[in-house]
C-alpha cells in the first residue's frame, strides 16, 4: 500500500500551474451597423471564458485570450488530476492508519 501511495504522489502534476474551474465558449455581438457576422450569423468568436464557482451561487468569469486557451486547458486538467490524486492518497492513508493500529 505504501508503494501504491508513492506512485500516486509521483503522478501529482506541477501544482504551481493548476487552475480551478472550467472553460466556456461564447459568441459575442459587436453591434456595428451592417456587420454580416452579427446581422446574419451568430456573431463573433467563440471567445473563451474561465468560469470558477466561488460557492454561494457566485461564479467568477475570466476571459481567456485564444492563444492562452491550450495552456489554461492543461492547467484545468492539472487541478482535476491533483484533486483526484489527493482523494486517492487520503483513502490509502486511512487504510495505512488502520493497519498501523492493528500492528501496535
Ligand atoms: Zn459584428
Amino acid at each position: 500500500m505504501a508503494a501504491a501511495r508513492k506512485r500516486l504522489v509521483e503522478q501529482m502534476p506541477d501544482l504551481a500551474t493548476i487552475l480551478p474551474g472550467s472553460l466556456l465558449s461564447r459568441m459575442v455581438r459587436c453591434n456595428k451597423a451592417g456587420c454580416q457576422h452579427c446581422e446574419k450569423g451568430k456573431g463573433h468568436g467563440p471567445i473563451w471564458i474561465l468560469s470558477v464557482s466561488l460557492g454561494n451561487r457566485r461564479v467568477r468569469q475570466v476571459p481567456v485570450p485564444r492563444e492562452m486557451k491550450k495552456e489554461v486547458g492543461e492547467s484545468l486538467l492539472g487541478f482535476a488530476q491533483a484533486q483526484k490524486l489527493l482523494k486517492q492518497i487520503g483513502e490509502l492513508n486511512i487504510e495505512l492508519l488502520k493497519e498501523r493500529k492493528r500492528r501496535r
